[in-house]
């Protein structure tokens, strides 16, 4: 994912967009000002975002202070794990001999780790 271009990794999150939880939203239309899609509009006092014209940047979640906006990662998990192997076979494949790898996995999070609110839940 990280070596992934930016128009790279929209079109990796594209397929897990964010929801939001009404319960949890106050309005304050912070989000819908920094959508670059105009995908947020506004549903019984609440923030809704329109699927069809949300191109998955995540801007929503990143400036939502209200914890309202959340990955909806059991849309399509097939679709964001075979596109995250893609990418990373594109980053290494003009790199033969040069490339090695290792795994280290400690203080896993329940989501993306883009997201440091998620590390203190678990
Ligand atoms: S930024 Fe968060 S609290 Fe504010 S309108 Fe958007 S979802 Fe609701
Ligand atoms: S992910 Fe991006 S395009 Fe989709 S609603 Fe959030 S800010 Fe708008």
């Amino acid at each position: 994912m990280g070596l992934a271009s930016r128009k790279g990794k929209r079109r990796q999150h594209s397929a897990v967009l964010p929801i939001i939880d009404s319960s949890q939203c106050t309005y304050c239309k912070k989000c819908m000002k920094w959508c670059p899609a105009d995908a947020i509009i506004q549903d019984n006092g609440k923030a809704y975002i329109v699927a069809d014209k949300c191109i998955g940047c995540g801007e929503c979640i990143a400036t939502c202070r209200f914890d309202a906006v959340k990955y909806n990662f059991n849309a399509d998990e097939g679709y964001l794990q075979k596109s995250m192997a893609e990418h990373a076979c594109g980053a290494v494949i003009d790199k033969p001999g040069k490339c090695f790898y290792f795994n280290v996995l400690i203080n896993m999070t329940q989501n993306c780790d883009c997201l440091v609110r998620s590390r203190t839940r678990n």
